[in-house]
């Protein structure tokens, strides 16, 4: 992390000075002048509320929404992802509500990284900020992060408590970690669809040789006949741990949350921008920072399910 700046050190100050009730957690913050200046909250507001006020209440569709807030990005959608080929638009329709984010937040640039240097580089110009929450250093984008500590101080107001799941990895992750994550699902399908005569020796070694893109293309190929690479082997990797380079962890938006299982913490998380948008991955939180009444006008749609709800792009 970067040393921080005088301006970032001010800030510091006036977000510890807000949140110095909150109960064992320090804060530290690490960003630079210019990403302060680039990043007013108060504005933000005023354009989240301009964004949608002109579309009506049907439902929308994601690729809408993505290719006007990508517009004013200055971006298009083929600078985020390749619609040709089906792992990127996979990749973009699992875990794409993240690019519907507010605007203090910064999405990633685009939807697969594909290198630890990538990566970094992304991590070290955003705008974030770290946190001690009951002995776990986490690091998440600062606006999200500030939107996460208010809602634990909701939260010990109604004697509950939101903690980060798994130690530090619960928040920022390096592409490395993606890798390993990646790796810890893999290898024991691997073992597994081997031992049940689904794949052969020789497949797996094939598999195993790819280089990482491929590999991930081959997998979700697989998981079309059936053959899943979760940790139950019953559903999709994806649904489990991100491919390499395409995790929401990376952009520093996204916190496993152990008391994921609670559904008034769920609903405390939501008042701060904090939903889920991955299907079936149970703990992952997302930082959108926006109001749940907002979401279908973002072209989320609520999927329910007996564990809770995931708003995740509507791309049917
Ligand atoms: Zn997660």
């Amino acid at each position: 992390m970067r040393i921080a700046g005088f301006q970032g050190i001010l800030y510091g100050v006036v977000l510890i000075t807000m949140f110095l009730g909150a109960d064992s957690q320090n804060i530290f913050f690490a960003q630079n002048k210019t990403e302060f200046a680039s990043q007013p909250i108060a504005a933000e507001n005023k354009t989240m509320n301009d964004s949608t006020t002109t579309v009506t209440e049907k439902p929308v569709k994601f690729h809408q929404v993505l290719e006007k807030i990508l517009r004013r990005r200055g971006l298009k959608k083929q600078d985020i992802c390749n619609e040709e080929d089906a792992v990127q638009m996979r990749i973009l329709h699992e875990y794409g509500a993240i690019f519907v984010a507010g605007k203090s937040a910064e999405p990633p640039p685009k939807c697969m990284f594909t290198s630890a240097v990538e990566v970094e580089g992304f991590q070290q110009r955003i705008f974030k900020a770290a946190a001690e929450i009951e002995g776990t250093r986490i690091e998440l984008q600062t606006i999200a992060m500030r939107e996460l500590l208010k809602a634990r101080e909701k939260a010990v107001q109604k004697d509950l408590s939101i903690t980060p799941r798994g130690g530090a990895e619960a928040a920022r992750r390096s592409f490395e970690d993606t890798l390993r994550l990646c790796k810890s699902r893999f290898e024991p399908a691997c073992r597994y669809w081997l031992k049940a005569g689904r794949l052969t020796a020789s497949e797996v070694k094939k598999l195993k040789s790819l280089p990482i893109k491929e590999q991930v293309r081959e997998v979700l190929e697989l998981e079309k006949q059936g053959i899943y690479f979760n940790t139950r082997f019953d559903d999709s990797i994806l649904y489990s741990v991100a491919a390499p380079g395409t995790s929401q962890h990376l952009s520093l938006l996204a916190l496993d949350v152990a008391e994921f299982e609670n559904e008034k913490v769920r609903k405390i998380l939501a008042l701060y921008g904090w939903f889920r948008t991955v299907q079936n991955d149970m703990p992952h939180f997302t930082f959108l920072g926006r109001q749940k009444r907002d979401l279908k006008k973002l072209g989320l749609k609520k999927i329910e399910t007996k564990d809770g709800e995931f708003w995740i792009p509507n791309v049917d």
